[in-house]
């Protein structure tokens, strides 16, 4: 059973059409398809879908949905970025659009010490301004390493402990306040670090991402493991790496493979990952969403 719930499009900062998508993984033998757009958020960017296209998007998945009945299982998602004083609550998403699951996750950080500053920002700017909007927050992701450091640099003041320290935190405020479907790649904040900054072993990065384990273990939710760093080459290991999810094991928390798919080609770039959770025993890997 090959199933992806991971999956972008022309939307938001993916390739193709929803169609493409659809027609690539019937070709390879999906059982399932979910859609994952990026959320629309209230301020200029490149990657999510815009607000007006909104509904156009969950329209036509569900109408894909219908079309494709019986030959695969199509399913309407979002991956939902939770940014504090910006966008807390996935309520108003979920309603709109009659979504049948959410990918929880963090690109976008503000200082937690001046979230009120982004809150009054995106309430009262307009126009042009609007584009000042984004230097408020770090955008942790994206191919670029430059962008990475220059938002740690402007909103952390070069602090890569606060820096991560937030990340984390906004990670486990969304997981209690929103309880997604599934917390996606829940370890990104490592990917531009490339060992610079800190090292995956120190107690103070330890300590930070078990405290979000444990709270997807308490919560429910289901942690993905997202594999688009190993096929693009941003990265050495799975979101999150192999020795989190030998501890995720220990503490039987369900996980969901996706490849974040940027391209249809993208479905099924599992890089091994189905072979590495036989390897180690894992017990608790959900291949389909249980709706
Ligand atoms: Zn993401
Ligand atoms: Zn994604």
């Amino acid at each position: 059973m090959r199933t992806n719930y991971h999956t972008h499009s022309r939307y938001c900062d993916g390739k193709g059409e929803l169609r493409e998508y659809v027609d690539y993984a019937i070709a390879h033998g999906f059982s399932a398809l979910g859609f994952s757009g990026h959320a629309p958020v209230p301020f200029p960017n490149n990657f999510s879908i815009r607000q007006e296209h909104y509904l156009d998007y969950c329209n036509e998945v569900r109408a894909l949905k219908a079309e494709y009945a019986g030959r695969i299982d199509i399913r309407l998602g979002l991956e939902i970025d939770y940014i504090p004083g910006v966008l807390e609550d996935f309520t108003l998403l979920i309603e709109q659009g009659g979504l049948e699951y959410t990918i929880g996750s963090v690109h976008l950080i503000p200082n937690p010490d001046d979230v009120e500053t982004l809150r009054n920002l995106c309430a009262t700017v307009q126009g042009e301004e609007r584009q000042q909007i984004p230097y408020h927050i770090w955008f942790i992701d994206g191919p670029k390493q430059e962008t990475y450091d220059k938002g740690l640099h402007h909103i952390f003041h070069d602090d890569i402990r606060a820096g991560v320290k937030a990340f984390f935190h906004q990670q486990n405020a969304m997981i209690e306040r929103n309880r997604p479907t599934v917390v996606g790649h829940f370890d990104k904040i490592v990917m531009h670090n490339h060992n610079r900054f800190f090292q995956y072993d120190e107690k103070w990065f330890r300590d930070l991402l078990y405290e979000t384990v444990e709270l997807i273990r308490e919560s429910g939710c289901i942690a993905e493991i997202n594999t688009r760093g190993l096929y693009k080459g941003r990265h050495t290991d799975f979101y999150p790496a192999k020795e989190t999810i030998q501890y995720m094991n220990s503490l039987h928390i369900p996980v969901l493979v996706g490849t974040d798919a940027h391209e249809p080609s993208n479905l099924d770039q599992f890089e091994g990952a189905y072979e590495f959770l036989k390897e180690i025993g894992y017990r608790n890997v959900v291949q389909a969403l249980p709706f």
